[in-house]
């Protein structure tokens, strides 16, 4: 079968090749891939960037899956074949406390499917069946593979408290601050996205169709951004976009009491001075990936339409995975999916 490898430790070594259909192994399921998105994590692992030291070559990546049972490994449910599913893309051990209280994003044996073991990127992926989740059939599969970046959001939402009429700043018009953005504007809060130049001509025209305002802060001062288009300061500010002078910009630019949400990842540390924040008594919250909870909601606001979620997303054949990563690093996509 067709899939993209990650093949050597080397930056960009990565390639459609032909590689033996893979078998389901006890408590496992054969998925027939529809399609798997690009995420941030794949194209670090791509390129091989530091703090990816871990994804060990030859992999399949590819963590943002859907698609149908085909086979059942030995002690599963054979009436499984047939439905369609995603799967978890941080997979907790699903036995230590942490996981049981519903915290597998923070399972100290956590795992990526896609980075720690074969993944989805491929026609057909082998995931263990306690790791999936069953999708509605009026969902369209190649559009659920949305359901993880919508998670990651929706978890992100979930750490604090959004009110009808808040004023709420995202920051980074990546595939997460689009969807952090859109979820915001469902709850009722006044959005504000902040991007780029180079997010112009597609990123910020997407978030404007779901109904968002956007800014370009290039060159501009956000705190005048955010005053003009608020007529004030934000109550709530979330860092998607991964720059530290994104992140650090945002302290100004919420109102005492307010709150910072942090759900990027950075390549370099930040200073800070913390007194002016402390004065101002702000929440400091940072997110990481989703759990089953957030999968679940995910899954049912798309399958109820709650927003249009193929507005924010790209379709590629897994054929030309090579061609959507360059892409994709080129920071000009919205969220990339390969689709087989
Ligand atoms: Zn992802
Ligand atoms: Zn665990």
């Amino acid at each position: 079968m067709k899939a993209f490898v990650k093949h050597g430790k080397e930056p960009g070594q990565a390639a459609i090749m032909d590689v033996p259909r893979p078998e389901p192994g006890p408590g496992e399921v054969l998925v027939k891939v529809a399609g798997a998105g690009i995420c941030g994590s794949d194209l670090h692992a791509f390129n091989s960037d530091p703090g990816y030291e871990f994804v060990t070559p030859p992999v399949i990546l590819g963590h943002e899956l859907a698609g149908v049972v085909v086979e059942t490994g030995p002690g599963v449910d054979p009436e499984m074949v047939g439905r369609h599913v995603t799967a978890m893309a941080i997979q907790g051990c699903l036995k230590c406390s942490t996981c049981l209280a519903g915290d597998s994003n923070l399972c100290l044996d956590r795992q990526v499917i896609g980075l720690h073991f074969d993944g989805a990127m491929a026609a057909f992926s082998v995931v263990k069946a306690e790791q999936i989740l069953p999708l509605p059939d009026k969902l369209d599969l190649r559009l659920a593979t949305l359901v993880e970046p919508v998670s990651v959001a929706l978890h992100a939402l979930r750490r604090t408290v959004i009110r009808p009429g808040d004023k709420v700043v995202v920051s980074g018009p990546g595939p997460i601050g689009l969807f952090c953005a859109g979820l915001a504007k469902l709850h009722g809060a006044k959005v504000l996205l902040l991007g780029m130049n180079s997010d112009a001509t597609v990123r910020l025209p997407a978030a404007q169709r779901l109904g968002v305002e956007t800014a370009i802060v290039e060159g501009e001062s956000p705190e005048e951004l955010v005053r003009s288009t608020f007529g004030g300061v934000a109550d709530l500010f979330i860092e998607a976009s991964g720059a530290v002078p994104a992140l650090k910009s945002g302290f100004s630019l919420v109102r005492r009491g307010g709150t910072i949400l942090i759900v990027a990842l950075y390549n370099r540390e930040m200073t800070w001075f913390p007194s002016p924040a402390v004065r101002d008594e702000l929440s400091l919250l940072l997110s990481y990936a989703s759990t089953m909870r957030d999968y679940q909601q995910a899954i049912s606001l798309m399958a109820d339409q709650a927003m249009d979620f193929s507005a924010l997303a790209q379709q590629f054949p897994l054929e030309n995975a090579e061609d959507a990563f360059q892409e994709a690093l080129a920071g000009q996509l919205l969220k990339p999916v390969l689709v087989v």
